[in-house]
């Protein structure tokens, strides 16, 4: 069981006091991505700390982008890619996900690879297409790499309050790994409220977090419900 908690670009919780929160869990690997300011608070605070995302270079001229060489010197173990922000709002690609999901893996960083249709999509029965395409992309760059975690995210439930059914994340999760044999988180508008049912899957191997972890009780208790989950 794994819970990452996507900090999004809001400062976040303090660190310490969300790692002395989560001190002692045990059953579940526990994540944060805040924002490039808030990195070295969170790896000094003993949280694993991942970046939301990494450029595939390791230096070079690329404003406003991070290398993996650069995130490791400062302790950060992995970084997320993909995430469906990026690919809507900052026009990222497969192809330029698969490129920063495999450098990263390339220089020793983990990696969460973020998939998952828009309303549209699934309105037209593109689902399963569209998740093909999204994992294919990343499978044939990656593999099946043992720091590659993959994270369901369909779009129209990011941040929207609308949680796709526990059947339905069963559904696409068998997709996906019958495509890439990796474990999946599942993400959009997980709480404290949903969590248990969501996680009671058998497909689903953790949650990737966005609002419900800027708050410390909310995010606790999505990693205590994990925690729980599988005992
Ligand atoms: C996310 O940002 O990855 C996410 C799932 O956000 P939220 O939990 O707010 O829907």
């Amino acid at each position: 069981m794994i819970v990452a908690g996507n900090w999004k670009m809001f400062a976040g919780p303090d660190p310490e006091a969300l790692a002395e929160r989560l001190d002692g869990l045990d059953g579940v690997d526990v994540v944060v991505a805040p924002p490039y300011t808030r990195l070295a608070a969170c790896v000094e605070a003993g949280l694993v700390t991942y970046a939301q995302n990494v450029h595939w270079e390791a230096e070079g001229p690329f404003t406003g982008e991070v290398s993996p060489p650069l995130l490791l010197a400062l302790g950060v173990r992995g970084a997320i890619v993909g995430h469906s922000e990026r690919r809507q709002l900052f026009g990222e690609t497969d192809l330029g996900v698969a490129r920063r999901g495999q450098a990263a893996l390339d220089a020793g960083l983990h990696v969460i690879a973020c998939v998952g249709e828009t309303r549209e999509e699934r309105d037209a029965g593109d689902t399963g297409t569209v998740l093909r395409v999204q994992v294919q992309a990343i499978g044939e760059s990656c593999g099946p790499h043992d720091r590659l975690v993959l994270a369901y995210e369909p779009v129209w439930a990011i941040g929207t309050g609308l949680t796709a059914t526990p059947e339905l994340v069963q559904e696409a999760h068998t997709l996906i790994k019958s495509l890439l044999d990796r474990p999946v988180l599942y993400g959009g508008s997980v709480k404290p409220e949903n969590a248990v049912e969501l996680l009671a899957q058998p497909a689903v191997d953790g949650a990737l977090v966005g609002g419900a972890s800027l708050e410390i009780d909310s995010f606790a208790a999505i990693c205590e419900a994990a925690a729980r989950s599988r005992s």
